[in-house]
């Protein structure tokens, strides 16, 4: 027992000893397989740390400033503060933490000795500029501080060191007037004041000519100004200048304008932006000194070669503030040949390097040339196609490159009028709302449509429709004129789906305006306009300018179709458009739709001779009163189709039957009221009372879609009968192949779907005796409820289709009215809840995941069922992606996007099998290495520790034996 007890307690100490050497060799080993984790991040890169693969963190500049130093091109050197530190501000309720402090302080003193110059020294101060670089760029959107690091003291050591005192305190008065009015949004103009009553009291015109000592007031009065703002001195240390300067960047991240800019341009709110922090190099320093901007080919037509323009003497902000007039930059080649030379050569290097065009920016100081920033520079469409095919040609790129280049939504240029740039740098804006339908116009204001058509038709006036919100019966004015503005309505609402379908330029719920319809006159930004005065709106924008602003219309190069082509060999989804009309089927066609995926026939009834016809349907009492106005409707409907399937030649066509929301086609002017009560044979009062009755208070979710078919099951007859008739009479005189699609709107049950299809296929299989005709057809449904969607699966039983309604599906989901949204979606920006217009941009995690879970669903139950989009969003870039991503079968769009989703649709596809092919791409390659080689070290560590505690168990083992031996003999001997 002893001897057992002996051994128990040292083999106890033995395992604890052995225990805690194994936590020491695991906790090294975890300690160096985590090191990333457990060391600290980093926040703070220097240049060359960088490279151009590092934009998410550096963002655009900071990488490029990187890579170009890298490349060992003059750059003026310093540092990029991560996109994460500024993610990290935001986090820690706008501050930055010590840790990212330290960093920052840490890479400045790596600077200072780099440049051998001292933060705030009083002989030979460092400078530097601070300025934003997201990760994609947004030029002028964010802010940029130049000449940081002077204060009262270190400005006599620079003027000193430079031996020009009129350089050094025009440097420190810049850069007051720039902390001011960027970091502590102190108005820029009372800085200007000063320097213009200055300049007055010396009887000079330009800054330039104040001499050092009148620069000395200026800033002692600038000071003042600040102090007097701001309640204390102007900030003397350097070190509080840059972090309140770093802490302006992130903060402009959210300013208003960069939220505007991300909102339409698709940029993701919590991306963050770096800072970067650059020793100062001059411009201003005299007549071999200079700075300017600069294009490798022309960013407005893409033609190759240099493109740009310089101020001699002059510091960066002159050159954009319009100060002076810019001279073009290949004047340089006269004034410093060198500097030209070399400028040209490393111009030459950067667009090789980055086989794109280069937007770069310059500083020559003392005849010393610099380069402070290079990104691919910002295009119009129409450069962007030179551009893409030119780089084709010259080898640089490939056709899938090119594709990739070119941003699908600035196709919108190319198909609609843009304003001419120098004409719109004197706009004066009044007002913002809605982009609703892209394009730019001017013309005359009217208030009614019929004004509108008249005004345009007898006196060949371009005019602008102004409505509280348009109807139906304005679907004339709307066509006559070249712009529509609503004071109500969002991206979905009526004038902005008909809009879009014209190709006609809309900004839609202006909020803002106050109208009086009546009295022909409204007020906007300050403005009081009547009928007859000119207004301008960009329906890219939505903003709307005072007066006649002149448009150029659009071209359409050789290029797009180059580039068309090329993009329709990569996508696999098929593009389809929403056309009601032969004219915009036969424009869509013309853009390259493969078919019509949504006909709202309800929208067949727009013209002025029509709208009575269906009034009378909807306002029918009796079955025989609906027959009798369904009667009149047939003609039109089967000839309607019929010129449709002529146009489309044999493509398909999906006719949605009739979803005619109620509020837009009740009528409610007196005079319809009267001319209604003539046709059907009523009164005025008689048919105000229907009207009445039929007033609904969610007309959205009232009695529209297939709900009306349900009631009333004879609209589907007529419907169903013209459909049949022109497709069998079309296929019979043309020859082509025509297989109808019927689609059934507004569906939330399978029961509901299955009762509306049984009138369908009993009509359909009645005509096709009558036709003696053995014609196929489709009857499917849209997915716009979301109860559809959850019970997708049932509905596929009985749908042969599904076309997914996101306008609709986007309204239902959210609980938003898509025609009341936009009356407070703004806020819901200004306060960061949400980024984009949900009937704009697809929500792809609420709506998306309805559409997604949908298609799923479908196809479970109906392996090759059809899928489609015919929200408005099947013309959106992104929602293109999305839906290619989710496998639907084509999106359809208005006309004048299909170019746009064909794009996004190849980009869509490209950037798939792109990922999946660089799934191991380079960079990963190395990293693996990396990790091999770190797990190879860890492995070896191991291996040796393993050894180690083997040899430790080993010896422990030989004790114990010797231990128990020496125990044996003696209890032996015992
Ligand atoms: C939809 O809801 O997305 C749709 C296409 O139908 P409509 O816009 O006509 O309601
Ligand atoms: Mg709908």
């Amino acid at each position: 027992m002893q001897f057992v007890g002996n051994n128990f307690v040292r083999d106890c100490m033995l395992s604890v000893i052995l225990y805690l050497y194994w936590v020491l060799i695991f906790r090294n080993t975890l300690k160096s397989l985590f090191k990333g984790d457990i060391a600290m991040s980093k926040f703070v890169y220097r240049f060359e740390e960088g490279n151009a693969n590092m934009r998410e963190l550096l963002g655009g500049k900071g990488a490029n400033l990187a890579e170009m130093t890298n490349l060992g091109l003059p750059i003026p050197q310093g540092f990029t503060v991560t996109t994460e530190a500024c993610t990290d501000y935001y986090k820690q309720g706008k501050k930055i933490s010590d840790e990212i402090q330290e960093q920052i302080f840490a890479e400045l003193k790596v600077l200072e000795e780099k440049q051998g110059k001292k933060f705030g020294d009083t002989e030979s101060p460092l400078l530097v500029s601070v300025r934003s670089g997201a990760r994609a760029s947004m030029p002028g959107m964010m802010d940029t501080i130049l000449n940081l690091g002077l204060n009262d003291v270190s400005v006599e050591g620079f003027a000193k060191k430079t031996d020009n005192p009129r350089f050094a305190y025009d440097s420190y008065r810049r850069f007051i007037q720039m902390f001011s009015d960027v970091v502590m949004e102190v108005p820029k103009s009372l800085f200007e004041r000063v320097l213009d009553e200055i300049k007055e009291a010396k009887g000079v015109k330009y800054d330039m000519e104040l001499t050092a000592d009148d620069l000395k007031e200026v800033i002692a009065k600038f000071k003042t100004i600040y102090k007097d703002k701001m309640g204390e001195d102007f900030p003397q240390d350097p070190k509080v200048q840059l972090m309140e300067a770093v802490k302006a960047v992130f903060r402009s991240w959210d300013n208003e304008r960069a939220i505007v800019y991300r909102r339409m341009n698709d940029i993701p709110g919590d991306w963050g932006t770096a800072v970067n922090v650059q020793s100062m190099v001059f411009g201003n320093m005299g007549n071999t000194s200079g700075t300017g901007v600069a294009f490798t080919r022309n960013p407005a037509t893409g033609e190759k070669g240099i493109f740009g323009e310089y101020l001699i003497n002059a510091q960066g902000e002159d050159v954009v503030a319009g100060i002076r007039t810019p001279q073009p930059i290949t004047k340089l080649e006269e004034d410093l040949p060198e500097c030209f030379a070399k400028f040209m050569e490393i111009a030459n290097t950067l667009e090789e390097h980055y086989r794109d065009m280069q937007d770069m920016e310059f500083t020559i100081e003392e005849g010393k040339l610099y380069f402070l920033q290079t990104r691919n520079g910002k295009r119009t469409a129409q450069a962007a196609l030179q551009i893409a095919c030119d780089l084709v040609d010259e080898g640089k790129i490939t056709e899938e490159e090119a594709v990739l280049r070119i941003e699908a939504k600035s196709l919108d240029q190319l198909l609609h009028p843009t304003f001419d740039p120098e004409a719109l740098k004197n706009g004066e804006c009044i007002g913002q709302a809605l982009p609703a339908s892209p394009g730019a116009a001017a013309g005359k204001v009217y208030f009614t449509a019929e004004d509108a058509k008249n005004a345009h038709v007898n006196r060949g006036e371009r005019t602008i429709l102004v409505r509280l919100e348009t109807s139906p019966e304005d679907i004339e004015g709307m066509h006559a004129s070249e712009g529509v503005l609503t004071v109500r309505g969002g991206m979905t609402s009526h004038a902005a789906v008909v809009a879009r379908g014209m190709g006609t330029c809309c900004v839609s719920g202006c909020g803002d305006i106050s109208i009086s319809e009546e009295d022909k006159v409204f007020e906007l930004g300050g403005k009081t306009i009547h009928q007859g005065d000119y207004i301008s709106l960009d329906g890219s924008t939505g903003k709307i300018y005072y007066g006649d602003i002149k448009t150029v219309e659009a071209t359409v190069s050789g290029n797009f179709g180059r580039i068309m082509e090329w993009a329709d060999k990569f996508r696999k989804l098929q593009v389809r458009t929403n056309a009601d009309t032969p004219a915009d089927a036969a424009n869509a066609v013309r853009f390259g739709a493969e078919g019509i995926g949504l006909c709202r026939t309800e929208h067949m009834f727009f013209n002025p001779d029509r709208i009575p016809k269906i009034r009378q349907m909807i306002l029918s009492q009796t079955v025989e009163q609906r027959e009798k106005a369904l009667n009149a409707l047939t003609p039109f409907q089967k000839g309607d189709f019929k010129a449709l399937y002529e146009t489309m030649e044999g493509r398909p066509v999906t006719i949605r039957f009739l979803d005619p929301p109620l509020h837009e086609f009740v009528p409610s002017d007196p005079a319809d009221i009267d001319d209604l009560a003539v046709q059907m044979m009523m009164t005025a009062e008689q048919v105000q009372e229907i009207c009445d009755s039929l007033h609904e208070f969610n007309p959205m979710m009232g009695h529209r879609g297939c709900r009306l078919a349900v009631t009333y099951p004879e609209i589907a007859r007529m419907q169903t009968r013209a459909v049949m008739e022109a497709a069998i009479e079309v296929k019979a005189e043309k020859g082509y192949d025509i297989v109808p699609e019927i689609m059934i709107p507004l569906v939330g049950e399978k029961k509901e779907l299955k009762y509306v299809k049984d009138v369908v296929v009993e009509t359909a299989e009645l005509v096709k005796k009558e036709k003696n005709s053995d014609i196929a057809y489709h009857i499917g449904t849209m997915i716009e409820i979301p109860r559809a969607a959850l019970l997708a699966d049932e509905i596929a039983e009985e749908a042969e289709f599904f076309s997914f309604g996101t306008n609709d599906l986007t309204q239902m989901t959210f609980g938003f009215s898509r025609d009341d949204a936009g009356k407070f979606l703004d806020e819901y920006y200004k306060k960061k809840i949400y980024e984009s217009d949900p009937f704009a941009r697809l929500d792809q995690n609420g709506v998306g995941q309805l559409v997604a879970m949908a298609a799923a669903k479908g196809r479970k139950t109906r392996p090759d069922i059809k899928l489609g989009i015919c929200g408005e969003h099947g013309g959106d870039p992104s929602s293109v992606e999305f839906c290619h991503r989710v496998g639907l079968t084509y999106v359809s769009c208005s006309p004048f996007r299909v170019p746009i989703a064909r794009l996004a649709a190849a980009q869509a596809a490209i950037n798939e099998s792109r990922a999946k092919k660089s799934f191991i791409d380079d960079e990963t390659k190395e990293n693996l290495k990396e990790a091999a080689d770190k797990a190879q070290a860890i492995a070896k560590d191991l291996a040796q520790a393993s050894a180690e505690v083997a040899k430790a168990g080993l010896e422990g083992l030989k004790a114990g034996i010797e231990a128990a031996k020496k125990a044996f003999d003696e209890s032996r001997k015992a």
